[in-house]
């Protein structure tokens, strides 16, 4: 296959970063596989064979790998395998070695360097599961996992102990555990289906699990949590969105960090999801040089509603081993925060959450709107700064007295 590098087919991602050009909605193009026919190409089973895998196949693609990432990747299949669609490969910029495509993809040496506080299990799923692959723990809801592979690898993932089986984790999830153990909780109206990734499964047996769980009674909600459509667009198919829409009421949390992420393959595909009446939110995590950055996020958020997405959490990163490279700090997650809510649609506006390390829950992060409260008023500060009063009710009355002058030194 004969090398383009270029991506000079007018296809490109844009290259600057002012909110309009990455608003902009771009096709992946073809890059090195210009020569592939439209029907392998856009054949989600021939994206998976040709996945870039191994680091001779990134020195081939990626004639600009920097030696962190030539090191990175020789270790990656002992930590977490490297594998990329061909599709998602050419969203990479060969020529920024920043670029916020290649650090979500591309292993680098940094993944070797474990801090104390990292941990290989960082928000505790191990110890809240009754039965290998299900996660019990909040009260009405489970995760169910149902692989351990991804279209991709995110070089940040929690599961990275699991996803790929590069660690020797052996994940075997049984299906019929799982099922009955949901079965012989009544309390749990919730299911969501993760993984690795569940539309990595064929139509037929996702069709065949869904089914299982909508024979339980008590089950009133089914989730899948997937990132192939922003890393495998091509699995959207008309017959996939045909058998999904029997099972609603079906949501979907999609996976994307950056606005060049939503091409208008991804966007077709959100499209088919969205018209087959699937409810879709959308998961980010916060990353260094990826999406720390107020201009970016607002790009994401709004282009997400364009997309008929709802941006749904925006995760500080898991305390995962080998992450700190690519791990923000919450200050700046609260900074960009506060620079989307009320600077853009509420509709855009995620919900900024910590995992609490060890196994706590989301534990929702917000910047200080409340600046005080007692039981006769809420002082307020908006989004632009202005102080508001308002009077609290008292045993369900409205207090009688006027709002006071508030003065700054009230608020410490
Ligand atoms: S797609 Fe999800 S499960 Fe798979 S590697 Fe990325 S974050 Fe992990």
């Amino acid at each position: 296959m004969q090398a383009d590098n270029s991506f000079s087919n007018g296809d490109e991602p844009p290259s600057g970063n002012s909110s309009q050009s990455l608003k902009e909605f771009h096709s992946a193009g073809r890059g090195y596989w210009h020569d592939v026919s439209d029907s392998d190409w856009n054949d989600w089973k021939w994206q998976l064979k040709h996945r870039i895998t191994t680091v001779e196949q990134l020195q081939k693609f990626l004639p600009t790998l920097i030696p962190e990432e030539f090191a990175g990747a020789k270790l990656a299949n002992t930590k977490l395998a490297l594998a990329i669609t061909p599709y998602f490969f050419n969203l990479i910029d060969p020529a920024d070695e920043n670029c916020p495509i290649r650090l979500q993809v591309i292993p680098k040496l940094a993944e070797s360097h474990t801090a104390p506080w990292e941990m290989s299990d960082p928000v505790g799923e191990d110890s809240h599961s009754p039965v290998p692959g299900l996660v019990h723990r909040y009260p009405d809801r489970v995760l169910f996992l149902v692989t351990d592979r991804c279209a991709a690898y995110c070089r940040y993932c929690t599961r990275s102990r699991l996803v790929s089986n590069a660690t020797g984790y052996d994940f075997h999830p049984e299906f019929d555990k799982q099922i009955a153990y949901i079965a012989a909780h009544p309390e749990i109206r919730d299911v969501l289906l993760s993984g690795g990734d569940p539309l990595l499964l064929s139509d037929d047996k996702l069709e065949n699990l869904l089914s299982r769980l909508r024979a339980i009674s008590h089950v009133e909600f089914l989730r899948i949590g997937s990132r192939i459509p922003t890393f495998l667009p091509q699995r959207i198919t008309p017959e996939l969105c045909a058998m999904l829409k029997k099972f609603h009421p079906l949501f979907m949390s999609v996976h994307s960090n950056h606005p060049r992420e939503l091409t208008t393959e991804v966007r077709d595909a959100l499209g088919r999801l969205a018209d087959a009446g699937i409810p879709l939110g959308n998961q980010s995590v916060l990353l260094k040089y990826v999406n720390d950055d107020a201009t970016v996020m607002k790009a994401l958020v709004q282009k997400l509603l364009m997309c008929r997405v709802k941006p749904y959490y925006l995760y500080q990163c898991d305390l995962i081993s080998g992450s700190a490279h690519l791990r923000a700090s919450v200050r700046q997650g609260i900074e960009i925060m506060q620079q989307l809510r009320g600077h853009t649609t509420g509709y855009a506006v995620p919900q900024y959450v910590i995992d609490a390390p060890g196994g706590g829950g989301k534990v929702p992060v917000n910047p200080e709107y409340v600046l005080s409260h007692n039981a006769d008023r809420v002082v307020l500060r908006n989004y632009e700064g202005k102080i508001f009063e308002y009077p609290e009710a008292t045993d369900g009355k409205p207090c009688g007295r006027p709002p006071e002058k508030i003065e700054e030194s009230q608020l410490v």
